[in-house]
């Protein structure tokens, strides 16, 4: 664990508007920044940083909040991994608390892992530019149609044909025997050292965050004897069921087209990446699993598996839909030409015709599934059947309800087979599914109606509105005094009483705490409930609020709540309004008014909800006669409100 103090220091210093500027051009608008989002294809910036509030908001995704945030969502870095990030790029000394001796030493072993991998990339790396790289390598991969510019990028190397050179010079650059022998880069043996990769060229494998894990080395020539590939052996820093070839270089093109390409092998992903499409990772030859699949799904929902164009591809891209269906997302299939690899196919068109291929030959699982396997099948009602199924299964991993149901529609219009046999089929696996698991129960399928929520929902949202509006008033005008008009009523001399209206000055967050506590209303969200407590207390001890600070005590989604209102206030600002003279209209001066307006709001809102919930209990004869008083009191002070709405308004 990384010590407060780091964490604590790690605030204090980054600069938003710093870290975010070494991923997107920002220019300066006014007091704050702009620039593309780099979330989006984009053409006029909708990116703001605020270097006041060290928060930053991209109004075409939605994102937002504050500098580590930033780094998780544009580098999908962890928590700590982005707290190490800003803790290293402003020299801050990372302070780990808690920490066993075993895992200090571990950490320290994989550290060594990562730097003699590091140090192997770069040696293979520079291997390809001399004289015996370049005859044989570097020809090679220029036969290949390798360019310059994407040998760099991926950083493709070659390991020289001799025994031990490579060894010998890690061993002299002070890297240790025992780290080079457990990243698998020297074999050791009994009297003698020999490297792993000999003339071949070497392909880097690289984590989410870039570093180096391992190797895969192709043969040059096409000899039948030995392996066309080797991989680095399983370490400390390399699994590789948890690796997907690629995944730094594509992970922002993935969620910039919220879409991730699958493909089998590292030309492959290299190939695409040259022709233009940079959303391409690959398994690198094993079946896909699990953890591959949750890497991409921290990118995007959408996976196309691209496979070649022969059977064997077919039957191993099957494989691989239910798992992907289990985690929740989205399965397209393309299949390529006969006889073609993703980096054949992409080798003589350009980006235009690849692209028009790709959209015209992905197909959703379902369709794909139906076409290979009906192709022989259709005239057999058994081996139909056994398709049918078989797609039945697919569905049956999906665990959302309406995907499922909008599939079933599908499978059934394809299939011509009725909607209810789907549904009992499903059932049926179900049933199967949970005597075999034995596990947590099985959902039976129940098809939900989207119809009967609409109404609770509207509700919701708008009570969300409400309760949202008053943080707003209270983050951006909590500590302005005011004067607010209020009724007082006098008793006269006759003993009837009289309405006055005098003013009264109070903090806007007096007031507001004042409103709410007399009724006794509480915040429903829990998120604003808590921004709302911890602002009356900054204000309570006098303290202003400082939205850098402030917002560091929240957790991410009241981060983004916060993010979202105050940087909804500079969204003016975006589109140069400001040169042009165009301001919005001044919340200030009507503040009184928006203040009352909307407690009273609120308050109307929630009586409302209570009356309601009256109403059904008569319709169930559940009320009793303390009830009707209460439901015929709040009906009263509905009334009195909604008065004294019409009179503010
Ligand atoms: P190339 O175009 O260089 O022949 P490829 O990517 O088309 O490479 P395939 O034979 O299609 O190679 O294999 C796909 C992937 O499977 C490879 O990129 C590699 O990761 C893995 N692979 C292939 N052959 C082997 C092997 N003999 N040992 C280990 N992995 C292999
Ligand atoms: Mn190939």
């Amino acid at each position: 664990m990384i010590s407060k103090r780091t964490i604590e220091k790690v605030f204090e210093t980054a600069r938003v508007e710093e870290v975010i500027g070494d991923f997107v051009q920002l220019k300066k608008s006014g007091s704050n920044y702009k620039g593309l989002s780099p979330f989006t294809e984009e053409r006029t910036p909708s990116f703001m940083v605020s270097p006041a509030k060290q928060i930053w908001k991209d109004f075409s995704s939605g994102k937002g909040g504050t500098v580590v945030t930033f780094l998780m969502e544009h580098e999908q870095y962890s928590y700590p991994e982005a707290i190490k990030y800003i803790a290293n790029k402003y020299n801050i000394e990372v302070e780990e608390t808690e920490r066993t001796q075993e895992q200090i030493s571990q950490d320290n072993e994989k550290e060594s892992l990562f730097l003699v991998s590091d140090f192997a990339k770069n040696y293979f790396k520079k291997n390809l530019f001399e004289e015996e790289g370049k005859t044989v390598a570097l020809s090679y991969l220029k036969e290949r149609n390798f360019n310059d510019e994407i040998i760099q990028k991926f950083e493709i190397g070659y390991s020289e044909n001799a025994k031990d050179n490579f060894s010998k010079a890690a061993i002299h650059a002070g890297y240790k025997l025992n780290f080079l022998e457990k990243t698998g880069l020297t074999i050791v043996k009994e009297n003698e050292n020999i490297d792993r990769f000999r003339e071949r060229v070497v392909f880097p494998i690289r984590s989410m965050s870039g570093r180096i894990l391992g190797f895969g080395g192709r043969i040059l020539s096409s000899s039948k004897n030995i392996a066309k590939y080797i991989n680095s052996p399983e370490s400390l820093i390399y699994q590789k069921s948890k690796v997907l070839y690629g995944i730094f270089e594509s992970k922002q093109s993935i969620v910039k087209n919220d879409n991730c390409f699958l493909v089998e092998g590292y030309t492959d992903v290299i190939k695409m990446h040259q022709c233009g499409i940079s959303n391409v990772v690959a398994s690198s030859g094993t079946a896909l699993t699990e953890n591959q699949i949750r890497l991409i799904n921290r990118l995007t929902k959408n996976i196309t598996v691209v496979f070649d164009g022969d059977a064997a591809g077919s039957r191993a891209a099957l494989r691989g839909i239910d798992l992907i269906l289990e985690q929740g997302m989205n399965v397209k299939i393309c299949n390529l030409p006969e006889g073609d690899d993703p980096d054949s196919f992409v080798s003589n068109k350009n980006l235009e015709e690849v692209q028009s291929y790709l959209n015209k030959n992905s197909k959703d699982f379902i369709v794909y599934k139906a076409s290979l396997l009906l192709d022989d099948s259709e005239n057999d009602p058994v081996k139909k059947a056994a398709v049918i199924r078989d797609m039945v299964e697919s569905i049956s991993k999906i665990s959302d309800y309406i995907k499922r149901e909008l599939y079933i529609k599908e499978c059934s219009s394809i299939m011509n087979i009725s909607e209810q046999v789907l549904y009992s089929t499903l059932a049926q696996i179900a049933k199967k599914d949970f005597n075999n698991l034995k596990k947590k129960p099985v959902k039976e399928f129940e098809p939900i109606s989207i119809v009967k929520s609409d109404k609770k929902k509207s509700q919701v949202n708008k009570l969300y509105e409400l309760e949202r509006k008053i943080i707003e008033i209270l983050i951006l005008y909590g500590n302005d005094l005011i004067d607010f008009e209020e009724e007082v009523f006098s008793q006269s001399k006759d003993g009837g009483s009289t309405r006055k209206n005098s003013t009264r000055s109070l903090k806007v967050f007096e007031k507001i705490y004042m409103d709410l506590h007399i009724d006794e209303m509480e915040f429903s969200n829990d998120n604003f409930k808590n921004i709302y407590f911890r602002i009356i207390e900054c204000f309570n001890e006098n303290k202003e609020i400082n939205i850098d600070k402030f917002i560091n005590e929240l957790s991410s989604e009241q981060q983004l709540e916060v993010t979202n209102i105050v940087m909804d206030n500079e969204k003016y600002f975006l589109h140069d309004w400001e040169k042009n003279n165009i301001y919005p209209k001044r919340k200030k001066d009507t503040l009184a008014q928006l203040t009352i307006e909307t407690v009273l709001n609120l308050r109307c809102f929630l009586i409302d909800k209570k009356v309601n919930g009256f109403r059904d209990e008569v319709k169930e004869n559940q009320l009793d006669k303390n009830n009707l008083e209460e439901v015929i009191n709040y009906s009263k002070l509905k009334k009195l409100l909604s008065e004294k709405l019409n009179r503010v308004l």
